[in-house]
Formats: C-alpha cells, structure tokens, sequence
C-alpha cells in the first residue's frame, strides 16, 4: 500500500513547491507594483545621510482610502538610537517599515532623515540608505552568493563569506555541494523561512547601511539560533539607527526606547523599566511571553 502512496506523496511536495512558488512571485509582483506607483519627484535629490535623525510627523496612512491604518503618527528617532516597535499583530508595525523604504507614501504628514522629506529624495538613494529585513523574504532565483551581495554590486568573495559567518549561515552553506554556487528560490534549493531570514541578514551586512530595519528578523528561527544571531543584530545596530520590530519582547529589552503601537496609534513610549512600571499594554505582553516561556521550559524539562 505505502509504494501506492508514494506517488501520492511526491505528487503533493510537487503541488507544495509550485504553490510556495506562486506565492514567492506574487509577493515580488507586489514589490515591482508597489514600485511603480511611486515615482521620483521631478526635482528629487539623492538623500544625504548626515547622521540618521528620522522623524514621523503625524503620520496618516491607509491602503485603501476608506480603512485607515496608521493614525497621526509621531516619532523622533535620534540619530543612531535603538528604536523598538512592538503590539498587538495587525497594529501596523510592519506598515510603518514599508513607509520608511517608500514602498508607499503618506496620506498625510511626513517622514523626514536628517530633515529630508522621503517625497524629495531620489528612490534609489534611499533604498541604498536602508537595510531591511523583512519578515518574509523574498530570494531570486539565482546563487545563494549572488542573494547576499544583491544590494553593493562591489561585494568580494570575502565580503560574502565574512556576512554569511556573521548570520550563522556559512556552516549550511559550506555543507552544500556547490557551496556560494549553489542556486537557491522556485527554481533550485529550497532554504527554510529561518534559512532565508539569515540570508536576509547576511545581505544587510554585506550592504552595511546607516539605517536598520529588522522586521520581526528572527521571527522563523529557533530560539537557540535566534540566540546566536542576537549578538551579530547587536553589534550591527550599533552605530545606525535602527528600528526593530519584535514579537518576542525578550529580544527588544536592550533597545534605547520601546514603542507601543495599537491599532495604528502610538499607545505607550520608554524604555523597558518605564514601561513594565507603567503597567500597561507593554506590561502585559511581557508577563503573558514571561509566562509562555517558563511553560515552554517546563514542556522541555518533562
Ligand atoms: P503588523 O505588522 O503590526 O502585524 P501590518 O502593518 O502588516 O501589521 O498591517 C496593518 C494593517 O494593514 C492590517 O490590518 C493589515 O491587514 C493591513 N494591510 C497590510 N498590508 C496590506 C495591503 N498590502 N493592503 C491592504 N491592507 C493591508
Ligand atoms: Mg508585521
């Protein structure tokens, strides 16, 4: 009976694979969409990165004109500071990411770097101010070398290696038969959402941008990968601005200023102390993952 089920089986990875293909390019149809809505302004200047002051000045933004997602933001985030976004799932955090890299633009207000409105800078200076991680990354079909240098067409084969040491991919790496060489995405391996996420990573450090984003970056990894990788996001984040967007509060502690985003609003502002004294929103996240982790512990223990 199994030899029955056997095609069965290789019928469904098949189905699974070209599924999670089409899935992989819509969400790439949706970054060239995306990017042809907005334009460069006609006088734009390439965006000069002085410090890395980026300021939301009530911040409106819907997709559709009639559902309104952020609503009259207001954020200072001082040049090379630490910032930490967290709420609820649907708040809008990844929102304001993709308004950062202006992959759509404000209904109203205005996003400024080092006093700079994002409508009056050129795109492509931009994006090459920006590290992004995302929450779902997207990989071309191309080597997994080529998928950490996109980004500085100059990067040596040292580069690559030494970023993909610091995401803790070179070791999966090296074990592949074709190493650097070998071809990744729909078309050749198939890496897990946590091996692309180190990718992604690999290809920030590679690019080595003044400004952060890490979008809920080790959201896929296991905790004791996450826990490697923690210490290279640290470092990195040092010395550029950063906004980290986290789901696991327990990775945002060392931020310089959490905020508290609900329902598109900025609920609550501090830092980790001021915040867990607040008693609040922030509060009661810690303590509800404080207490899913003593009883993750006490699953492991059993
Ligand atoms: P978070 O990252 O905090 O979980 P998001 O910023 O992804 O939240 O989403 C905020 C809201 O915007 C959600 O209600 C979501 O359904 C909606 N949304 C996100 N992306 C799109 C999109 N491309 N088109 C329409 N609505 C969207
Ligand atoms: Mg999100």
């Amino acid at each position: 009976l199994s030899q029955l089920f056997r095609p069965l089986d290789m019928l469904g990875w098949v189905y699974r694979t070209i599924r999670q293909g089409v899935i992989d390019m819509g969400s790439m149809f949706d970054l060239i969409d995306t990017r042809a809505e907005v334009v460069d302004a006609p006088h734009s200047m390439p965006l000069h990165v002085e410090r890395g002051h980026i300021r939301f000045e009530n911040v409106e933004f819907g997709y559709d004109p009639d559902r309104q997602i952020l609503k009259g933001i207001d954020l200072d985030i001082p040049a090379g500071a630490t910032v930490a976004v967290v709420g609820p799932s649907g708040a809008g955090k990844s929102t304001l990411a993709r308004l950062m890299f202006r992959f759509y633009d404000v209904t109203s207000g205005r996003i400024t770097v080092d006093g700079q409105d994002l409508r009056d800078v050129t795109q492509h200076s931009l994006r090459s101010a920006i590290g992004i991680v995302p929450q779902d990354t997207v990989l071309f079909n191309d080597t997994i070398g080529y998928n950490i240098a996109y980004g500085r067409e100059d990067a040596t084969a040292e580069d690559i290696a030494s970023a993909a040491r610091g995401a803790a991919i070179a070791g999966f790496i090296q074990a592949l038969p074709q190493g650097f060489d070998t071809r990744v995405g729909e078309r050749g391996l198939k890496l897990s959402g946590g091996e692309k996420q180190r990718v992604a990573i690999a290809r920030t450090l590679v690019k080595n941008p003044p400004i952060l984003i890490l979008d809920e970056a080790t959201s896929a990894l296991d905790s004791r990968t996450e826990a490697d990788i923690q210490a290279t996001l640290e470092a990195i984040e040092r010395g550029r601005t950063t906004i980290v967007i986290a789901h696991r509060l327990s990775t945002i502690v060392h931020a310089d200023r959490i905020v508290v985003l609900e329902s598109g609003r900025v609920v609550e502002q501090g830092s980790h102390a001021e915040l867990l004294r607040l008693g609040g929103l922030y509060a009661e996240m810690w303590m509800r993952q404080a207490q899913e982790r003593e009883e993750g512990e006490d699953l492991a223990a059993e």
